[in-house]
C-alpha cells in the first residue's frame, strides 16, 4: 500500500459500512456480469485499502477474489434477471419468477439500517426505484448510456429528486441522461500489479471484447486486413452468428481467435500487441479493455465516441479518429511511431489506478450522504 493511501485512509470514527449490491446477471467470477465485475473488485479492494467496512450481496455461487477477502459476502438464489444490454428501446421492466434482483433489493431494504451507504452496480430499474421512496441511503454507479427508455426515465428520475446519488463511468455516458447538475464522473480503476509493462512488441494489431454488434469487430477486422495484418481477438463470443459474419468478410487468417481469457493471461498476450483496436458502435460507457491495454503500454487507436474517445489522449497515449471511419483507423496505424509505451502506462497509474478510484467513490459517497 502507498504512503499516500495510508495517509488518507479513514479513521476508525471516520469509517463508512458499506454494502455493495452485485449484479442480478450471474454469480461474481462467472464472468457473465461483464465489466460490471472489475468495477465490483476494484471499488471494494479499493475501498477496503481506504479503511472502510465492506459487505457485498450478491448472486448464489459467486466468489469474491482474494483482494476482497476482506469484506463480508452475502448471497441469494434466484433467477437471473434479463440484461438490459439487448433489449428494444421501448421495452417494458420483466422481472421473471423467483427473481433474484427484487430478492437482492429485500435483503437489502431490510438491512440497510447497519450501513452508512447501499451502492448498487446493476443497471435495473427496481432499486432506481426505490431510491426517492426509501430512508435507505441507496446510491448508483450507472455502468451504461442509455439503452432503454424506462431506465432513462428511471434515471433522470432519482437525478431529479437528489443527483448527488448518481455517478457515471464518463462524460460521455452521463451526457445520454436528462441530468440537472454536472455528473458526478467516477471513472473506473484497475490493480496495476495484474498488468505487466511490456516495452517491446511483436508485430500483431490486437482487439479485445464481447463479440457482439455493439463491439464493432467487423471495422478492426476491415483494417487488418486492409493493411495485410493479423488482428489478434479476445473475449466471449455472446454472438456466434456475428462473429461467423466478421470471419467471413476478412480473408482467411486475418483474424486470430484467442478465446476468453483470465485476466493474467489475457494481459500477458495483450502487452505483446503494438495497438489495441477499439471500435465499439454504441455510446460505451467506460472501456475497460482501453485502460487494460494501456496499462500494458499498449497504444489504443480508437474512434472519439464514448467512454473510450474519452480515455484515449490523442497522440500520447493513442489515436483518436472520427467515428466509424476506417480508412482513417488504418492510416492510424501508421502514426504508431509517434506514442511511446511509457506514457500509456503512466497515464493509467495517474488516472485509473484501484486507488484513485476509490478515493472518487469515497468523496461521492461521502458528499451524497451530505457529510
Ligand atoms: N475480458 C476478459 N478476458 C477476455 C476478454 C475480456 O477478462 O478474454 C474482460 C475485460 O478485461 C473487461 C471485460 O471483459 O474487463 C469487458 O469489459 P468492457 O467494459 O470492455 O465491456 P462490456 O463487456 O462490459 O461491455
Amino acid at each position: 500500500m502507498s504512503g499516500t493511501t495510508l495517509a488518507t485512509a479513514a479513521q476508525p470514527g471516520d469509517r463508512l459500512r458499506i454494502l455493495v449490491v452485485s449484479t442480478p446477471v450471474g454469480a461474481l467470477g462467472s464472468g457473465r456480469g461483464g465489466g460490471v465485475e472489475l468495477t465490483l473488485t476494484s471499488l471494494v479492494a479499493g475501498l477496503l485499502e481506504r479503511g472502510h467496512r465492506l459487505t457485498v450481496l450478491a448472486a448464489e455461487g459467486s466468489q469474491l477474489p482474494a483482494a476482497c477477502a476482506g469484506a463480508a459476502l452475502w448471497t441469494c438464489p434466484g433467477v437471473d434477471q434479463p440484461s438490459w444490454q439487448h433489449m428494444q428501446r421501448e421495452a417494458a421492466v420483466q422481472i421473471p419468477t423467483d427473481g433474484l434482483l427484487p430478492r437482492l433489493w429485500r435483503r437489502a431494504l431490510e438491512t440497510a439500517a447497519d450501513f452508512d451507504a447501499v451502492i448498487n452496480l446493476a443497471y435495473d430499474w427496481l432499486p432506481l426505484w426505490l431510491t426517492p421512496s426509501t430512508a435507505a441511503p441507496l446510491f448508483h454507479l450507472v455502468s451504461m448510456g442509455s439503452v432503454a427508455a424506462v431506465m432513462d426515465g428511471a434515471i433522470a428520475e432519482v437525478a431529479r429528486w437528489d443527483q448527488r446519488r448518481l455517478a457515471f463511468h464518463s462524460h460521455a455516458q452521463a451526457a445520454d441522461f436528462a441530468l440537472p447538475q454536472p455528473p458526478v464522473v467516477v471513472g473506473n480503476g484497475f490493480d496495476l500489479a495484474a498488468y505487466d509493462f511490456v516495452a517491446e512488441p511483436e508485430p500483431l494489431l490486437g482487439w479485445v471484447g464481447r463479440v457482439a454488434p455493439e463491439k464493432g469487430l467487423e471495422d478492426a477486422a476491415a483494417v487488418a486486413a486492409q493493411l495485410g495484418e493479423r488482428l489478434a481477438v479476445w473475449g466471449l463470443v455472446e454472438d456466434p452468428a456475428y462473429a461467423a459474419a466478421v470471419e467471413a468478410s476478412v480473408p482467411s487468417g486475418t483474424l486470430d481467435w484467442r478465446g476468453f481469457l483470465p485476466t493474467a493471461q489475457l494481459q500477458a498476450e495483450l502487452g505483446r500487441c503494438r495497438a489495441l483496436l477499439n471500435t465499439p458502435k454504441w455510446n460505451e460507457a467506460y472501456g475497460n479493455v482501453v485502460v487494460e491495454a494501456l496499462a500494458c503500454g499498449v497504444p489504443v487507436l480508437a474512434y472519439r465516441r464514448g467512454g473510450p474517445g474519452e480515455l484515449v489522449q490523442h497522440g500520447v497515449t493513442g489515436l483518436l479518429v472520427e467515428p466509424d471511419d476506417v480508412a482513417a483507423l488504418a492510416g492510424a496505424v501508421g502514426q504508431l511511431g509517434g506514442i511511446e509505451r511509457r506514457a500509456c502506462r503512466a497515464w493509467v497509474e495517474r488516472q485509473a489506478s484501484r486507488q484513485a478510484f476509490a478515493e472518487r467513490i469515497e468523496a461521492w459517497v461521502r458528499s451524497g450522504l451530505g457529510r
